[in-house]
This record gives C-alpha cells, structure tokens and sequence, in this order.
C-alpha cells in the first residue's frame, strides 16, 4: 500500500546520467543536475521539463566504473 510520490517529468534528465533525484521533506522529488557540481553553466535545478540539454548524456544500461566518491 505504498504511496509513491508523484513526480513531474524531468524530460531528458530522466534519462541522463547526470541527473540525481533528490526527495524534499514535502514527499516530492526534485531532480538535480549533478553536472552542475562541476560545471556551474549548468544550474543545480533545471526548470522542469528539460526539452534540450548540451550536458545531455544518456545513461548507461550497465554499471559503468565511475570514480566514486570518497568514502570513509
Ligand atoms: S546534464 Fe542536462 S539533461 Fe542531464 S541532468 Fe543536467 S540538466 Fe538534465
């Protein structure tokens, strides 16, 4: 019986790699551009939906090796 929250299409960042779901206190999830973290042209929240995006890259069907974060 769970409750997912809805979401607003995010458009292309549904489908890209950059993009990061983010949930807020209020039960809806914004989607965050992580490309921002490295490239402030691109805005951490991007108005929703993205029709077009130069950042665009599609994510991987498979894991991909990433350089993770750092942990510990
Ligand atoms: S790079 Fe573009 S398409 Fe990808 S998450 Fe960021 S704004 Fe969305």
């Amino acid at each position: 019986m769970g409750r997912t929250p809805s979401r607003q299409s995010a458009g292309l960042c549904d489908s890209c790699r950059h993009q990061k779901l983010v949930p807020n206190t209020r039960g809806s999830v914004f989607s965050l551009c992580e490309r921002s973290r490295t490239e402030p042209d691109f805005p951490r929240y991007p108005r929703l939906p993205v029709a077009a995006c130069p950042g665009f890259e599609p994510r991987q069907s498979h894991p991909s090796p990433k350089p993770g974060p750092p942990t510990g």
